[in-house]
C-alpha cells in the first residue's frame, strides 16, 4: 500500500497479497462510502442497513465465516486490520464487523451441521442476522447470576428468562440465548432460538449515549420452545462457547478502539498543522507535540500487543484469552483518553457535533464496558499473573529461602 498515511503500514507485512487486497478495497469503502457518510449514519440510533448490507455485499461480513458456507475464514491477523481500518472513520461499521463475531461464533462452533446448513449462508451473506443474548439484569459482568433457565422436556427445552442491552435485537432473525438448566444451575446451556418463536418477546429500542446504528432491546422469553437440534454445543458447553465468542468480540472491540484512537489523532494533528495561537501552529508548542507524541507512542504500542494477539489466537496458543483482555483493557482505555485529548486539543471545534471527534468521543465508552468491562479484565489477568507466580522461575537475583525471611 502506497499511502501516506500518520500511522504507518508496518502491521501489514505479515499478510498475504490476497489479505493486502481486502484491506486495500476496506479502505476504498472507507474513503467513498464509511468515512463521507459516517456522521450521517450516526444521527440516530437506528439500524444502518446500508452500511451492513454494503459489507455483507463485498464479503467483509463474510470473513467470520467458513468457507464451506461462503465465507473466507479470516485470520484475526486480517480482521483486526479491518476492523481497525473501520474503526478510523465509523464506530458503526466496525461494530457491524466486531458484532458479527459475537452473534454468530457460537452458531458456527456449535451448532450441528444441519442447523449450519440452515443458517450460516444467510449470515455470511447478511440475508439472516443474529443476536448474542448473553447479560440480564442481575448478570452484566458476572454470568454466574444468569436467571435464564433451561427445562428438560420432551424433544428439547422451554426457555425462560429475561436478557438486557441486546445488540441488533430488533434486526435479528435468530438469537443465541445463554442460559443454565434448572435442574443442574451449573450446567450452562446455549441454544439458538427464532425470533418468531412463541413465548418471545423483543422490547422497543433502548436509547444511548453512542454506538449509534446498533441499536439495543431488552428480550423477554417465556416458556420458549427449543428442540434438541437447535441446542449449540452439548449440554454444560454455554458457557465455554459464549467465552469463545467473547474472545473473539475482545479482539475486535480492541481493534475498533485502536481504529478510533488512530482516527482521533490524524484529526487533531491536522488540526494542530491548520491552527494558529501566540504567533505560531499549534503544533509547533512544546506541549502540544508532547501531547502528540504520547498518543503516538501508546496508539502504536497497542497495536503491537494487539498484533501478538492475532498471531496467538490463529496459532491456537492456550493463553490468548489472557493477552487479549490485555489487549482490550489497553487499547479500549487508551482510546477513551487518546480521544479526550484530540477533543482538548481541537478546542470548541472538537466540541460540536458537525466535528468527528465529538461522535468519537461517545463511541469510546462502550469500548471499555462491553464484552467486558476493564475492571473485568484487570481482574482475570491480576489472577493469572498471581496464578503463574506461584510456578514460575525464581529471579536469580534472589537467595533461597521465603522473601518473607530474606
Ligand atoms: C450498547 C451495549 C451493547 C451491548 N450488547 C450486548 C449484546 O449484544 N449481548 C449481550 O449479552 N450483552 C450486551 N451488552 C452488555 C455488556 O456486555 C454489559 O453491559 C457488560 O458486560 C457489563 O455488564 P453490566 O452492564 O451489567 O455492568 P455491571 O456488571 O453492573 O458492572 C458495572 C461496573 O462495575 C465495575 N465492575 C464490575 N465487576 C467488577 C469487579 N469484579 N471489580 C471491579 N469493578 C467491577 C465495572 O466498571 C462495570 O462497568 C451490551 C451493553 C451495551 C451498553
Amino acid at each position: 500500500m502506497s499511502e501516506t498515511r500518520l500511522f504507518g503500514d508496518h502491521f501489514l507485512r505479515n499478510l498475504q497479497p490476497e489479505e493486502l487486497a481486502v484491506v486495500q478495497r476496506v479502505r476504498e469503502l472507507c474513503r467513498s462510502t464509511f468515512g463521507p457518510k459516517a456522521a450521517e449514519v450516526a444521527k440516530q440510533d437506528v439500524f444502518a442497513w446500508d452500511n451492513f448490507r454494503l459489507l455483507a455485499r463485498e464479503g467483509i461480513v463474510g470473513t467470520a465465516f467458513p468457507r464451506r458456507f461462503g465465507g473466507t475464514d479470516a485470520r484475526q491477523q486480517l480482521r483486526i486490520r479491518i476492523i481497525e481500518e473501520l474503526g478510523r472513520v465509523c464506530s458503526t461499521s466496525a461494530s457491524i464487523i466486531t458484532g458479527t463475531d459475537l452473534s454468530t461464533r457460537a452458531i458456527v462452533a456449535g451448532a450441528s451441521e444441519a442447523l449450519q446448513e440452515q443458517v450460516v449462508p444467510g449470515l455470511c451473506s447478511g440475508e439472516l442476522q443474529s443476536a448474542f443474548a448473553l447479560t440480564e439484569p442481575d448478570a452484566g459482568s458476572d454470568v454466574r447470576g444468569l436467571k435464564t433457565f433451561f427445562r428438560r422436556v420432551d424433544g428439547g427445552y422451554r426457555i425462560t428468562g429475561r436478557k438486557k442491552f441486546i445488540t441488533r435485537a430488533t434486526t435479528a432473525d435468530w438469537f443465541v440465548v445463554v442460559g443454565r438448566a434448572e435442574d443442574n444451575p451449573s450446567t450452562f446451556l446455549a441454544a439458538l432460538v427464532a425470533r418468531d418463536a412463541k413465548g418471545f418477546g423483543i422490547s422497543p429500542e433502548v436509547g444511548k449515549l453512542g454506538w449509534y446504528g446498533v441499536p439495543i432491546s431488552s428480550l423477554e422469553l417465556t416458556d420458549v420452545f427449543v428442540p434438541d437440534s437447535h441446542r449449540l454445543g452439548a449440554e454444560g458447553e454455554g458457557f465455554s462457547l459464549a467465552q469463545d465468542a467473547l474472545l473473539r468480540a475482545r479482539i475486535g472491540h480492541a481493534a475498533m478502539a485502536l481504529g478510533r484512537a488512530i482516527g482521533a489523532v490524524e484529526i487533531a494533528a491536522a488540526y494542530a498543522c491548520d491552527r494558529s495561537t501566540f504567533g505560531k501552529a499549534l503544533g509547533e508548542h512544546q506541549g502540544v507535540q508532547w501531547m502528540l507524541a504520547d498518543m503516538v507512542t501508546q496508539v502504536e504500542s497497542s497495536r503491537a500487543l494487539l498484533a501478538m494477539v492475532a498471531d496467538k489466537y490463529d496459532r491456537g496458543d492456550a493463553d490468548v484469552a489472557t493477552f487479549a483482555s490485555m489487549a482490550k483493557l489497553q487499547a479500549t482505555d487508551l482510546c477513551m483518553k487518546v480521544v479526550t485529548d484530540c477533543l482538548q486539543l481541537t478546542g470548541g471545534r472538537g466540541y460540536l457535533q458537525d466535528f468527528p471527534l465529538e461522535r468519537f468521543f461517545r463511541d469510546a465508552k462502550l469500548n471499555q464496558i462491553g464484552e467486558g468491562a476493564s475492571e473485568v479484565h484487570k481482574t482475570v489477568i491480576g489472577r493469572d499473573v498471581v496464578r503463574r507466580a506461584r510456578a514460575a522461575e525464581r529471579n536469580p537475583c534472589l537467595r533461597e529461602g521465603s522473601l518473607v525471611d530474606y
